[in-house]
């Protein structure tokens, strides 16, 4: 196991908040993220910032070939040293956000499969990203803020069940695997952390429904919490017929007229879709 002080020591390294860079150093939790993965040789794995290679050592035993891509440049040389003797492991310097996925997975054959202790500050458009681009993930795993796994992970009618969770939903079988001590981290995040698992796959009833007016309706939706549905959806002003159809159309699926969007699974939001259209 690498030594997270030794090493930020010998390179004089400054984690800087700004980066989300709390650095993991309990081993058992690293094999615990990686076997959430069920990793294997067939597997090409993307790791979104590997900060100085605790978890890519072990990604890299297990796992055919793993692409780390790391935006702070002063991490690199530490990394370059960690990794030198993994002759599978891509290492990347770039922002996720801006590096072409595509070319650096190329022609892999077997599974891929993301794996990360995620930069807190930018969770949801990595996430989002990932989930709505084309590339055909298998598993996607993530630590995050223990507060926005359990809203990924949400089920209608919990208080965390949120447009992120239909949204999750909409690309994957979500589950939450295990919850992190703050201590397990250099330096001590402010907030727990948790490890969710994302299943990619495609869901049959909404594939007749255009993508954008979906997301639309479940953010207006949930735009203001409290709000019934009627008031929330009902009064935005691209809706037609507005709040009086969208009461007949709640009539007709046998909703409630004071339903919330909270409590709403996704089949439902479909049905809606589909009236509305
Ligand atoms: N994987 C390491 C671990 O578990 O100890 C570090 C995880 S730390 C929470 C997040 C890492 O992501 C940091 O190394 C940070 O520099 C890097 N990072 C932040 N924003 C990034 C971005 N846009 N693209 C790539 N890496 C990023």
């Amino acid at each position: 196991m690498i030594n997270t002080n030794e090493i930020l020591k010998k390179y004089d390294l400054k984690l800087t908040k700004t980066l989300g860079q709390n650095f993991l150093t309990d081993i058992n939790i690293i094999k615990k993220i990686v076997d959430a993965g069920e990793v294997n040789q067939e597997d090409l794995v993307l790791e979104i910032g590997p900060g100085i290679g605790a978890m890519t050592v072990e990604l890299a035993k297990r796992a055919g070939k793993v692409v780390a891509v790391e935006i702070d440049k002063h991490l690199i040389p530490a990394l370059e040293e960690n990794l030198a003797h993994l002759d599978n492991v891509n290492l990347v310097h770039g922002d996720i956000m801006k590096v072409d996925i595509h070319a650096l997975i190329g022609d892999w054959a077997g599974p891929k499969k993301v794996i990360s202790n995620l930069p807190y500050y930018i969770t949801t458009p990595i996430v989002m990203m990932l989930l709505e681009g084309d590339i055909n993930w298998d598993t996607l795993v993530f630590m995050v803020q223990k507060e926005v796994a359990l809203r990924m992970a949400a089920t209608p009618g919990s208080k965390d069940y949120s447009a992120l969770s239909v949204a999750v939903r909409y690309y994957s079988e979500p589950k939450m695997a295990f919850t992190v001590s703050k201590n397990c981290f250099i330096p001590k995040p402010d907030v727990d952390s948790a490890v969710v698992r994302l299943k990619k796959r495609e869901l049959d009833f909404v594939q007749d429904i255009p993508k954008e007016f979906f997301f639309q309706v479940v953010r207006a939706s949930f735009g203001q919490r409290r709000k019934t549905l009627l008031n929330a959806l009902g009064l935005q002003p691209w809706l037609n017929g507005g709040k009086e159809r969208l009461k007949e159309i709640l009539n007709k699926l046998g909703i409630k007229e004071t339903v919330r969007a909270e409590e709403l699974s996704l089949e439902t939001f479909a049905a809606l879709c589909r009236e509305l259209a």
